[in-house]
């Protein structure tokens, strides 16, 4: 096997080493692949097809992120089949979910000239917002399963396991074991999938109740637990004293 890739994308002719992805070959060439579901530090699953290409003699779109190129192949990530497809699943994507808190994607939206009206009237995933522990919400009307979240939960990180996917199709959603409430499972509240959340599905509770108007204070007391039978250390004296 060739060691190095040449290739030729949008024109440019690219040589990356072997085993190089597509999106990462573009972007070493400083083209630039729109991506969602897509993270720098989490493993590559080619879900939302949002990175979707164009190789010449292939079958069908690739998933930039995941596929790796032959060597030679012709790319082109702006042709007219490819923007159509991320066209639509824009439309899709805006029709269905709330991404409000979603900035990245309106400027895709804008950009690919994206009317989610095509779809309207379908149906639009709008589950209940689930507050059932004192360190983050989850707004799941704003989730677009990217899967980021489950992935640091998992082996990308934290090796909790405490989310996964449940359900199927239009109603697939992210939840827990028999949807117990967050406490209940074996969550241990590191804050990792709320910072790699794209959306604002998953958010911190402080931030969340400051957006609804609660006082500083009153938040203090609704994100800390009293700390029960407590032992009396050397630093409490000082403390005390
Ligand atoms: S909750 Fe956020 S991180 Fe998790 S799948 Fe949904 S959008 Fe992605």
């Amino acid at each position: 096997m060739a060691d190095e890739l040449r290739l030729t994308i949008d024109g440019q002719a690219v040589t990356v080493p072997a085993g190089t992805t597509i999106l990462d070959a573009a972007r070493a060439a400083g083209i630039d692949i729109p991506v969602l579901c897509y993270f720098e530090h989490t493993t590559s699953n080619g879900l939302c097809r949002l990175c979707v290409v164009e190789t010449e003699g292939a079958r069908g779109l690739q998933a930039a992120c995941v596929s790796v190129p032959r060597d030679e192949s012709t790319i082109h990530t702006r042709s007219e089949s490819v923007e159509r497809a991320r066209r639509t699943i824009l439309e899709m994507l805006a029709s269905s979910v709330d991404l409000s808190e979603a900035p990245d994607l309106g400027r895709l939206l804008e950009a690919y000239r994206a009317r989610p009206e095509r779809f309207a009237g379908g149906e639009e995933r709008r589950p209940a917002l689930l507050d059932d522990n004192p360190m983050y919400i989850r707004d799941y009307a704003k989730c677009v399963l990217c899967w980021r979240c489950v992935q640091v939960c998992a082996e990308d990180a934290q090796y909790t396991y405490a989310i996964n996917f449940t359900g199927r199709g239009f109603h697939t959603s992210i939840g827990t074991f028999y949807d117990k409430p967050m406490p209940q499972t074996t969550c241990v509240f590191c804050g990792q999938c709320v910072g790699v959340c794209p959306t604002g599905a998953l958010k911190g509770k402080r931030e969340f109740l400051l957006e609804q108007g609660v006082a500083p204070e009153a938040i203090f007391e609704v994100t800390r637990e009293p700390r029960r039978g407590r032992r009396r250390g050397a630093g409490d004296e000082d403390a005390a004293s």
